[in-house]
């Protein structure tokens, strides 16, 4: 075969051809186009069609012309033409036909809505102001349940847009040659006129129009309110006035309500599709929208109307609010008359996802609005999307009727923007604020607040709610997180800021109602040695001091309206500041499920409600038991971060940092120790490190360089070794090569070995940089580093203190621009500030020698962390003291990072580290004295341990 012979696919082929692969693949079978079958298994062509025309001829034994294969290919591609056409005409609209068309359902709205003014006025004048409230709410209700059914019977005299099919199959070549000319030009016709605006986009209108009778809608919904208290006040007359005024601003916020001849208006696509289609969009999305609010509170629906999700995606049964029963109580603050922000400070899995959800749900099925959902990054956003809104609407029916049908989706729906009629669903990042300033909306859900980073706009929190002015008598916003810091905590500032409601329980023995606190009501017992025993953990009554079982407390958690949420804000009233969890005098609203707190004097309700702010810890949850918690807190002893871990997301509180207690330079040089490492390490040592910082010429004309070198012990216990401080030009090879034989020098072990330095960072981030990579790179081998301060840590983000290994420098370390290790800095301050905090001997301890100058101390104490907000963003940051010096703290954390730079890169271990030093050291002994006998074990201490 010549290589100019070359084959088409099967698969190419049989499109070219009209026929179906699985055609050639049987006449291949048969044996019929074996002839025109390649070498590479490809088709002649040309051989091809013989083959198949004379074969085609044989079995049908009648003519068939290949002219009608490709005859057929023409139609194929007429109809694609053609459907092309069609669904442009159904996403067209003529543009002057927008205002007849959406005034049919202007009209229906008005005349529902005009009579209440001269119905009601005379019925509400003289009435009082609540009494005149609900008869006009009645009125409104009314009004749109008129509308919502009006609509119904619209849709269903609506003629049906039947789609016509192109006849094609008689026409000859030429006729469907001309139909496709035809065709194409219809085609460039549309798009020209859409273009000039002749013509505009159904779904465009539609959007326009939902969020013209949204904003209607909430007007119409804030008359009440607005006409009530002047009721008592004013005449029928003045009343009638000003009910219509309000209406009158309403219905000019909704769509068109002038009655225009639609057959005069013929201009050229008078008969397009799209004005069926927008029709019935309008009436469909009218019919959603003009719903009244419904009388169902979020735990009712979400009972009713969802099911859950497994993870493989099926359906799980039925949703039941009081499996998690303190959850109920934040749900019932969405539909709770005035409450306009609802706060969720709590603990993690238990109740701040699944109010969010039903919160969503509830809204986008019964009460349809623009809503928002906020994240702190991109990524937590999709994954919000993906992981809570798609299973939540594959397996709600309710749900999947309105969001989850692929046919009614519009253009517009992506993974962050979920249409349904009536509204939207957008989900979006705080750090993205361009994202916000888009619409309207009325629910936003600000889902952990803590994690927002204020960015240049302002603070996120903020920005979002300021996207709810529009709906100003029915807008909500829902906050929610696990609290963090309690200097710096949105969520804690915002719960305080809220009317503090808490879960109260009553006591299955003595009936006492008590809000369960960790550190009041959990008690567990302990072993003779005094060693705890975290299963014996278990709760017990304020009152009655009886203890709970675990059953008890199960059952209490997850039983209808066994929890009750009041307020416990202090207010004032009658003269006298109260605090109503030392009044204990609440006022309970059965049918929204809330405490309302009130004077012990007047009786009335001492705390506004507009704000709702609840709390929970994970005592309310059935997911884990009180014992599983006692362990958690066992083991989060002894170390701030994982306190504070416990704090936040077990008991659901913020966490106060000790980081404030200041470290006091006196207290540490008193302590200090008859020791001289430089002769003789003391005996915990396992490993030795230096931290090296380096001063300029500068403009004193005194550089320098400043070593500490550092002793390391099991639990990063630790001595200082040695200081130093050559005096010098860094820039001149004199002051390195001083550092070099401190770098070099043995230090002799108690033990009988010598150890020597095992890693050391040196500052590279000042003015000699260059000559600082010069030395380290004549040493490449021994573990000293080059080091640079991040300058990547923001808010409480902080850096880790060594890169990954994934982040690692470069392997070809000659190449010229030498890349410095970055270090986490202040994440190396901090722990050097825990370590200077502990007190006794033991892990993390810090020894130091005697004969240390005062003014040393005083630099190793210089810097304190302030914590603060920022634009209403978490900071932290270290500030050095007024008139300070801190060369003493960065060699001492340059060090610190040099045995951090030995985890990482060397998978140092101090436990093993130590164990095979003192193995060495019996051998050596062993040698030495020639008896097996001597026997040195590293005294037994606890290492800190980290929990997850
Ligand atoms: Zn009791
Ligand atoms: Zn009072």
């Amino acid at each position: 075969m010549g290589a100019d012979v070359t084959g088409v696919s099967r698969r190419a082929y049989a499109k070219s051809r009209g026929i179906s692969e699985a055609v050639v693949r049987k006449y291949l079978s048969q044996g019929k186009l074996s002839d025109a079958l390649l070498p590479d298994g490809t088709l002649d062509v040309e051989k091809a069609d013989q083959l198949l025309a004379a074969s085609i001829t044989r079995d049908r034994a009648q003519p068939v012309e290949l002219r009608t294969a490709k005859a057929r290919h023409l139609r194929a591609k007429v109809r694609r033409v053609g459907d092309a056409v069609r669904d442009l005409e159904r996403s067209l609209v003529h543009a002057d036909r927008v205002g007849p068309i959406a005034s049919v359902v202007g009209i229906i709205v008005a005349n529902a809505l005009r009579p209440i003014a001269e119905r009601m006025a005379p019925i509400i004048a003289g009435m009082n102001g609540k009494d005149a409230h609900l008869a006009l709410r009645n009125a409104v209700s009314d009004a749109l349940e008129i509308i919502s059914s009006t609509i119904v019977a619209g849709v269903d005299g609506a003629k049906g847009g039947e789609e016509r099919e192109l006849e094609l199959d008689e026409l000859s070549e030429p006729q469907l040659l001309a139909v496709q000319a035809n065709l194409q030009a219809d085609k460039l016709e549309l798009e020209r006129a859409l273009a000039k605006g002749i013509l505009c986009q159904v779904a465009d209108v539609v959007e326009a129009h939902e969020e013209q009778m949204v904003v209607s809608k909430t007007l119409v919904l804030a008359m009440p309110g607005r006409v009530a208290p002047h009721a008592e006040s004013e005449t029928a007359e003045q009343l009638k006035v000003r009910i219509t005024e309000e209406i009158k601003d309403a219905l000019a916020a909704g769509p068109p309500v002038e009655v225009r001849d639609e057959n005069q208006l013929a201009g050229p696509f008078a008969e397009l599709a799209g004005q069926e289609v927008l029709r019935r969009a309008l009436i469909e999305s009218s019919r959603a929208i003009n719903r009244p609010p419904p009388r169902m509170s979020v735990p009712d629906w979400a009972d009713a109307y969802r099911s859950l999700s497994t993870s493989a995606g099926a359906v799980g049964g039925p949703w039941q609010t009081h499996r998690v029963e303190v959850a109920r109580g934040p749900m019932m603050a969405v539909t709770e008359p005035d409450v306009e922000t609802i706060t969720i400070m709590c603990c993690t899995q238990t109740m701040k996802t699944s109010v969010l959800e039903n919160t969503l749900g509830y809204f986008a099925h019964l009460d349809p609005a623009p809503m928002l959902v906020l994240q702190p990054k991109d990524e937590m956003a999709d994954a919000f999307s993906k992981e809570r809104i798609a299973p939540m609407i594959a397996s709600s029916p309710a749900l999947r009727a309105i969001m989850g049908d692929r046919r009614t989706r519009t253009g517009a729906d992506t993974l962050r923007f979920k249409k349904f009629p009536g509204g939207f669903l957008a989900m979006a990042s705080a750090g993205s604020p361009s994202n916000l300033a888009m619409r309207a909306i009325r629910i936003v859900l600000l889902d952990e607040i803590d994690k927002y980073e204020t960015s240049k706009e302002g603070d996120p929190v903020a920005l979002a709610e300021e996207r709810t002015a529009t709906f100003t008598t029915n807008r909500l916003s829902i906050r929610a997180c696990s609290p963090t810091w309690e200097e710096t905590s949105r969520i804690y500032k915002s719960y305080m800021e809220g009317d503090q409601r808490k879960p109260f329980v009553n006591c299955p023995h003595c009936g006492h109602a008590q809000v369960l606190d960790f550190f009041a009501h959990v008690g567990w017992n302990k072993n003779e040695d005094g060693s705890h025993r975290p299963e014996t953990g278990h709760i017990h009554c304020e009152a009655c001091g009886a203890e709970w079982s675990e059953a008890e407390r199960l059952k209490i958690v997850s039983t209808k309206h066994a929890i009750q949420h009041r307020q416990t804000k202090v207010f004032h009233c009658c003269g006298s500041r109260q605090d109503p969890l030392i009044e204990r005098r609440w006022e309970w609203d059965d049918e929204h499920q809330v405490g309302y707190a009130i004077c012990k004097e007047c009786g009335r309700r001492g705390v506004p409600n507009r704000h709702a702010s609840f709390w929970a810890s994970k005592l309310y949850s059935p997911f884990i038991s009180v014992a599983g918690l006692v362990e958690k807190w066992l083991s989060a002893q002894g170390d701030q971060d994982t306190k504070q871990t416990f704090y936040n997301t077990q008991l659901g509180v913020p966490f106060k940092a000790e980081t404030h207690r200041a470290i006091d330079a006196h207290s540490l040089a008193a302590r200090a120790e008859p020791y001289d490492g430089t002769k003789e390490l003391p005996e915990g040592v396992v490993v030795l490190t230096a931290g090296v910082d380096v001063q300029s010429m500068g403009a004193t004309g005194q550089g320098r360089l400043e070593v500490e070198v550092v002793g390391w012990g099991l639990g990063e216990e630790s001595w200082s070794i040695a200081i130093a401080a050559f005096e010098g030009d860094p820039a001149s090879p004199q002051v390195w090569s001083q550092l070099d034989q401190l770098l070099m020098a043995p230090y002799k072990h108690p033990l009988g070995f010598n150890l020597y330095l095992a890693g050391a960072c040196i500052d590279s981030g000042g003015h000699n940089a260059q000559d600082v990579y010069r030395f380290v790179r004549e040493r490449s081998g021994g573990n000293i580093w080059a080091i640079k301060g991040t300058n990547a840590d923001r808010g409480v983000n902080w850096s880790p203190i060594w890169p990954d290994a994934t982040q690692e420098r470069p392997k070809q370390r000659y190449r010229t621009g030498y890349r410095p290790t970055i270090v986490g800095v202040n994440a190396a301050k901090w722990a050097v500030h825990q370590q200077l905090l502990v007190d006794e001997p033991g892990p993390g301890y810090c020894h130091f020698p005697t004969g240390r100058p005062d003014n040393w101390y005083h630099q190793l104490t210089s810097e304190e962390l302030l914590i603060e907000r920022k634009d209403g963003v978490e900071q932290r940051r270290w500030k050095l003291r007024k008139s300070m010096l801190n060369e003493a703290l960065d060699c001492r954390v340059y060090a610190y990072a040099a045995l951090n730079g030995l985890y990482q890169v060397h998978q140092l271990n101090l436990e093993k580290q130590a164990a095979s030093l003192f193995r060495n050291a019996a051998e050596l002994a062993r040698q030495q004295y020639g008896t097996a006998e001597v026997r040195v074990e590293p005294r037994r201490r606890t290492i800190r341990h980290s929990l997850d």
